[in-house]
């Protein structure tokens, strides 16, 4: 049985925030207590199969919980992870598609297949035009990525944490697939899915200016880290000498906010970017957070391919 309705966003607000307002393009599909994120816009390709994992379900247990963990790990049995695989391509309809996932590495290295590898192959994006491929990233915080060209019916699924983002990861696939495919990234449609927000991300102070040193707007994507008791930000009352300040906290880092502006600067339509406000680490109920659940925490998967026969 299955169901769609339509998914609340977190109800944290932050400084700078920008208003949900994409959410409302955002279905969440519930099956055999599986529930799986969907954008609209991709589901009204009948061609396409799609869909964000989230964490209820499944049979991997979690201190009593039965949760939906779709990565290998060392402590989760690779049968369980197997089911859960399953149960997401069957809740997903796509039973008849196979799954192509990559070991990830946090590069800026894309893999175009044409058929399916025999062992994951390393790498942090993956293209394909080739129908009955499902092409799958996996993150616990990072920015999973789906795109999709309805012209030459292409797609892709690229991971995006902070070192991929500063390797401009998303803006190279689409290079690639504007060189194998002829897509033009005015045709494009791309989705972010749940990813650690803006409200949750500390990055050290070499992460920002790692990302001051490579994009010109990247101070719009940082937010300084506020505990309260900050001495006052001028200097004059602070009754120290200069040079003697306490030493930068970490910032926040809004990921999401750099991965839509690097598809826009691509060539992307606004209206044809569609983010998910769920924060993984706001939101343990429903995703998986590895800042906020450690090296155990499982991981979400993303997926997107070609139906094997013309819908
Ligand atoms: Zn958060």
């Amino acid at each position: 049985m299955t169901r769609a309705q339509t998914l609340r966003p977190e109800r944290r607000v932050r400084k700078n925030s920008v208003p949900p307002a994409s959410q409302s393009h955002w279905t969440e599909r519930t099956s055999r207590g599986i529930r799986i994120l969907q954008v609209d816009a991709l589901n009204k390709l009948p061609w396409v199969v799609h869909g964000f994992s989230t964490r209820p379900g499944g049979v991997s247990d979690d201190h009593g919980e039965k949760v939906l963990k779709l990565g290998f790990t060392d402590w989760d049995t690779r049968e369980n992870v197997l089911e859960n695989r399953r149960r997401f391509q069957s809740a997903l309809g796509a039973n008849d598609l196979t799954l192509v996932t990559i070991k990830q590495f946090h590069s800026d290295v894309i893999h175009v297949f044409d058929t399916a590898p025999p062992e994951p192959c390393r790498g942090d994006a993956s293209a394909s035009r080739r129908p009955g491929l499902l092409l799958g990233v996996q993150t616990a915080d990072c920015v999973p990525i789906l795109l999709v060209d309805p012209q030459t019916r292409a797609v892709a699924a690229v991971h995006a944490g902070w070192c991929g983002t500063l390797q401009r990861i998303v803006t190279k696939t689409i290079g690639r697939m504007q060189m194998e495919f002829g897509t033009k990234p005015a045709d494009m449609l791309a989705a972010l899915g749940p990813s650690i927000g803006g409200c949750c991300y500390e990055v050290g102070t070499e992460v920002a200016s790692a990302f001051h040193a490579q994009f010109p707007s990247a101070s719009e994507w940082f937010d300084e880290l506020r505990t309260g008791d900050e001495p006052n930000p001028l200097q004059w009352l602070n009754m120290k000498p200069p040079g003697h300040q306490p030493p930068p906290r970490g910032v926040l880092l809004d990921l999401r906010k750099a991965n839509r502006a690097l598809l826009l600067k691509a060539g992307l339509r606004e209206k044809n970017i569609f983010t998910s406000d769920l924060c993984t680490s706001c939101r343990r109920d429903l995703l998986f957070s590895y800042r906020k659940e450690g090296a155990l925490s499982g991981r979400l998967m993303s997926v997107i391919g070609i139906r094997p026969s013309p819908a």
